[in-house]
């Protein structure tokens, strides 16, 4: 098309995005559809967030602020640092950003090079490669499977690294499998970044609160103080605070790189929404009670889906520890004829399988090649209870019939 920038073709749009606008317009038209595709909490935001938002509005913060923040939002990001991991910034150390997305974007804009390799624990959520593609650099999976319980182990990492890698990205726990590192498995990974002194470690903590079994949350800077100049924190209120909507993400790092990403969206999008600044300052600095109870409800929905999902002949599921997500494995249903019957010219088996659950069974879910994986789909269980067992038996009813 004539008027379109060449530049459209390095990456691809968002499905777990498009999955779930596909899932709300089937709604619209009168189906039943259960949603398991989006990748947000269900939650209400609580009513002291929006309380403050309310306020705001009221009191006239409605006009432009810093571009990162206003002084007030930055100091309460800098508690929330002290607070929530014992890390100490200084404002010129952290930003706000529209989402934890844009945070991420910023930072690839301000840190890659073209031809940087940016190594990546696989299966990712979707927005990572395409953001790095889109900063000209190269996204270098490590893939590890449910044989490793999603988890790459430092060996792993240790054989990816070249003199071109730039960075590395950790997201624990992860989108889409869930998979959380314990301490120990992350002090290991921890040593081998400690050889390799030119890599920026980019943690994205976002599901930081969301995490189970009584594990404890940990970032490399929070682990070995040595990596802290050299590991930048992506982090939000989106999921922690039921705050998609928002759009409010936080970042942590070097003084230098958070005024480069700043100067970037001074060009581009300016400030974050004030209103949404004032209700973040809110979420993140009074009462903490809300994430708790939130993290309560989704460890007994894991709990319900894990075991749901265990019922099912043909599919194995991995326990998440963290998120909202389940990524079960399918690769044995591939193999059974009636499945195959439905490959038709698509050879991506997993787009396959997530189609014909929305199509015939009404329950929306992200084809796991969209995460590098196509032997699995992500199921996000961020539903009521009832949604939850209904949308399960559906699935468990459609394995029936492929069987
Ligand atoms: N990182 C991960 C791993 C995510 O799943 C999401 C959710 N889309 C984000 C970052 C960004 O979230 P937001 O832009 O809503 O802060
Ligand atoms: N993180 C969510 C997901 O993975 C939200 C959608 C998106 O931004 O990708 O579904």
């Amino acid at each position: 098309m004539a008027f379109l920038a060449d530049r459209l073709n390095k990456f691809e749009p968002s499905p777990t995005l498009a999955i779930t606008a596909r899932a709300r317009e089937l709604k619209a038209a009168g189906r039943d559809v259960i949603g398991f595709g989006a990748g947000e909490p269900d939650f209400d935001t609580p009513e002291h967030i929006r309380a403050a938002a309310v306020r705001a509005i009221a009191e006239g913060q409605t006009r432009y602020t810093n571009v990162g923040g206003t002084p007030l939002l930055k100091k309460t990001i800098c508690e929330k640092f002290r607070r929530d991991n014992n890390l100490h910034y200084t404002p010129e150390e952290v930003t706000a950003s529209n989402g934890g997305k844009q945070i991420l974007f910023n930072l690839f804009l301000a840190t890659l090079n073209p031809g940087d390799e940016v190594l990546l624990p696989a299966p990712a959520w979707v927005s990572y490669a395409e953001m790095i593609r889109f900063a000209e650099a190269v996204p270098v999976p490590i893939y590890a499977g449910p044989e490793q319980n999603y988890l790459i182990t430092p060996e792993q990492l240790r054989a990816a690294i070249t003199p071109k890698t730039r960075m590395f990205i950790l997201n624990s726990p992860c989108n889409p499998t869930g998979a959380t590192f314990a301490k120990k498995e992350l002090a290991a990974i921890c040593e081998v970044l400690l050889e390799h002194p030119n890599i920026l470690i980019a943690s994205d903590d976002i599901y930081e609160h969301i995490i189970f079994d009584g594990l404890r949350f940990y970032n490399p800077a929070m682990l070995v103080p040595e990596l802290k100049d050299r590991t930048f924190i992506i982090n939000g209120v989106s999921k922690a605070y039921s705050m998609t909507g928002w759009r409010i993400g936080v970042g942590a790092g070097p003084e230098e790189i958070v005024r480069n990403m700043e100067k970037i969206q001074g060009q581009c999008s300016s400030n974050p929404s004030s209103v949404s600044q004032a209700a973040a300052v809110a979420a993140l600095g009074e009462d903490q009670e809300c994430v708790e109870t939130m993290r309560q409800a989704f460890e007994q929905r894991r709990d319900l889906v894990f075991r749901m999902l265990q019922s099912i002949d043909g599919i194995r599921a991995i326990k998440p520890q963290g998120a909202f997500y389940i990524f079960p494995d399918v690769s044995e249903i591939y193999e059974w004829p009636r499945f195959q019957k439905l490959l038709k010219d698509d050879p991506q088996k997993s787009r396959v399988f997530c189609s014909h659950l929305l199509d015939h069974y009404d329950v929306a879910t992200v084809a796991g090649t969209a995460f590098g994986d196509d032997n699995a789909f992500r199921i996000s269980y961020a539903l009521d209870e009832s949604s939850l067992r209904k949308g399960l038996e559906r699935l468990g009813n459609m394995v029936n019939d492929l069987r």
